[in-house]
């Protein structure tokens, strides 16, 4: 992460609740050669396993000696937070955004003190600014979205918590709405306010919601101070769009490892276009 900051370049962090998505983006960033984080939120962790998916990224880690690293994506209680920690998780998230600043404030305290406590290498994450919450396809943008995060707020909400990373709300959103799919609009950034954010805290900051972004305005959010960024819908959509291919043109195929080759093929091409465009210096 420092590195990725210092070198205004970002890590790419993909979200995954099976095992064709883990191989593709593992194999994307080998490929690359450049380090990759693995999200999964409490749904996600929930299908695959919390101890599952942390043997399933460290075994990747340690067999094939390549830098890649578990996020407890929006952990929202401190039962979750412990259970991600003992797991042997790198980075943790904890999300309080929807509430007020100050009750954001005293539960992030909490998490932060309770990751602390079980093993102090791990990267803690903090959120100030509500984004939405589901990596879905929306019909309309959640209400509270348009709110952005001040750089005063982030300031006072790094400089109480300790945080090792901030997650702001500068424009971005989670899930995609119906056009942007469709490729009528694009998500656009505050990238002046990016800025702002990243002089006021000299923190990593993390993009969420990059999924359906103009492509300028990601390039530039990297520039200004964004260290990792999260693309989930995408993934899920190529995932979909795979998976349907795939049965549609194989009618009689069953073996699962057969049919879901091409769905590999499809959502690695979503993370090797996102890693490219994040890792380039300059
Ligand atoms: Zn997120």
């Amino acid at each position: 992460l420092e590195r990725a900051d210092r070198e205004r370049v970002a890590i790419g962090h993909f979200n995954v609740s099976e095992l064709s998505t883990l191989k593709a983006i593992a194999a994307s960033a080998r490929e690359l050669e450049v380090p990759v984080m693995i999200g999964v939120s409490e749904g996600e962790r929930g299908f695959v396993g919390v101890r599952a998916i942390a043997a399933l990224v460290r075994s990747l880690r340690e067999e094939a000696g390549q830098p890649i690293f578990l996020n407890a994506d929006h952990t929202h209680s401190l039962e979750g937070v412990r259970e991600a920690a003992r797991a042997g998780f790198d980075e943790i998230l904890f999300d309080a955004s929807s509430k007020r600043l100050e009750e954001n404030v005293r539960e992030t305290c909490r998490a932060v003190a309770a990751i602390r406590s079980i093993d102090p290498s791990i990267v803690v994450e903090g959120e100030v600014g509500y984004i939405g919450s589901s990596s879905e396809i929306l019909e309309k943008a959640p209400e509270a979205a348009r709110e952005m995060t001040t750089p005063e707020e982030a300031r006072q909400f790094v400089a109480a918590t300790g945080v090792d990373v901030l997650a702001p709300a500068v424009g971005n959103m989670h899930g995609m709405l119906r056009e942007m799919v469709e490729g009528a609009t694009e998500k656009r950034l505050d990238l002046d306010r990016i800025a702002s954010i990243k002089r006021a805290t000299g923190l990593p900051l993390t993009l969420h919601g990059g999924s359906g972004t103009n492509l300028d305005d990601l390039r530039a959010a990297v520039r200004s101070g964004m260290t990792i960024v999260h693309i989930n819908t995408e993934l899920r959509l190529a995932w979909r769009r795979g998976v349907e291919a795939a049965l549609q043109e194989n009618a009689s195929e069953i073996a699962p490892y057969k049919l879901l080759e091409p769905v590999v093929e499809r959502i690695s091409a979503v993370v090797r276009a996102h890693l490219r465009l994040f890792n380039v210096r300059g």
